[in-house]
């Protein structure tokens, strides 16, 4: 049984590539550990030890805690943990983390705001009735303020979530899915993420159409990532994050064999390909038919070798494949068919777009009765629109 978990989906929307070479080729790679997520992991721990102690109801000072995640940090430190950003060192990441802990203390102590119900708690449930799609997740603390229950969720990162961000974010809403169905009285749930390295937290709550919405989302995106078949690299700054460079097509293009058909660009390296575009694109117009030629060989290139860009000496080419479906239009025969399938099953509602051009000139035309005509332009604004035309005298 496939599961999901917010992490694996994120890796999905980010980059198809390095989704396929780490869930589906499950491409063996050298341990990647980078030192944001090692010091993240720490502290994470050293607040798990704190809770603990809480519940059994001691209060650990805090130089104990700074103690023990600088003893953990000891005990784990290894060579090989990668410090991307090259301007810091470990140390100033160590010395992040105590300042998180450091400020989480002196804001939370004694740490009686709730009672905690459970700490690092796995989640894991089917999204549907079917069961056919599954999330897992770890949850950092669970508490129960009043009948109130909290999610929390500890962030190392060094950039602050937005207020609008905390309510269209999926994790904690996929866990509250997991966690209403843990706990029937669990109807009251509020999302908390606490910023450590800005001393900062954020609330957030959803409602049932919220959850609802969510649930469908998810489960969309989930039949999108079984139904992929071009699991294209998408290179972002996260690549230098990425364990899967060496076999990522992006970052080590493989060349095109051989030029086989008639357009004679087609099989040339992607670099010259990129080269000859940008000379003949300020040549426009003498030489459209050239460029169409390159144009289609620099897709073909980007195909074969599952790349988006292609670069040349001074210039790269982004090269992005559109799939869909395409429909008749609305005069043309075939329509009248389609539309009829649509409406009889029941999904008009779900295609159909509310076009206000054509209800503007409806309107404009009198051709929409009095009272709805009065309902409808009281939702709507009387306009004027300027329309200016340059030409030779
Ligand atoms: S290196 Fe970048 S483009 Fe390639 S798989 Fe990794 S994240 Fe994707």
């Amino acid at each position: 049984m496939p599961t999901y978990s917010h992490s694996k989906l994120e890796t999905f929307e980010n980059c198809p590539m390095r989704y396929k070479l780490q869930y589906i080729d499950k491409v063996e790679v050298e341990e990647f550990v980078s030192i944001e997520a090692f010091m993240g992991s720490l502290v994470h721990e050293t607040l798990e030890k704190l809770y603990q102690d809480v519940r059994m109801t001691r209060v650990p000072t805090l130089d104990e805690l700074l103690q023990y995640y600088d003893g953990r940090w000891d005990d784990e430190w290894r060579e090989g943990i990668k410090v991307v950003k090259k301007a810091y060192t470990a140390d100033h990441y160590r010395q992040v983390g105590r300042r998180c802990i450091g400020d989480y203390y002196a804001e939370y102590h004694p740490f009686d705001q709730a009672r905690t119900v459970a700490l690092e708690h796995l989640v894991f449930f089917p999204l549907d009735d079917d069961e056919h799609y599954w999330i897992r997740g770890i949850i950092d603390r669970i508490s129960m303020n009043g009948g109130v229950y909290e999610i929390h969720d500890y962030k190392t990162s060094s950039r602050l979530m937005t207020q609008r961000a905390a309510d269209r974010d999926r994790q904690l809403a996929l866990y509250q899915i997991g966690l209403e169905r843990m706990w029937k009285d669990a109807k009251d749930v509020q999302l908390v993420w606490h910023f450590l390295a800005f001393g900062k937290e954020i609330r957030s709550t959803r409602t049932r159409e919220d959850l609802e919405r969510l649930r469908e989302d998810v489960m969309g995106l989930i039949s999108r990532i079984e139904g992929e078949r071009n699991f294209y690299p998408r290179e972002t700054p996260l690549c230098n994050w990425c364990a899967y460079t060496e076999y990522c097509p992006a970052k080590s293009p493989v060349r095109v064999d051989a030029a086989t058909a008639a357009n004679r660009y087609l099989g040339e390296d992607g670099a010259a390909l990129v080269n000859k575009f940008a000379d003949l694109s300020r040549r426009k117009g003498e030489v459209e038919e050239e460029m169409a030629r390159i144009k289609e060989a620099l897709v073909e290139y980007a195909k074969k070798n599952r790349v988006q860009t292609i670069r040349g000496d001074r210039h790269k080419v982004l090269v992005k494949l559109y799939r869909g479906y395409s429909f008749p239009g609305k005069d043309e025969p075939a329509r009248k068919e389609l539309e009829r399938i649509v409406r009889e099953a029941g999904l008009w509602e779900k295609v159909a777009v509310l076009s206000p051009v054509s209800l503007a000139k409806l309107i404009e035309g009198g051709r929409i009765d009095g009272d709805v005509a009065e309902a409808i332009k009281a939702l709507g604004e009387e306009t004027e629109r300027p329309w200016l035309k340059l030409s030779n005298l």
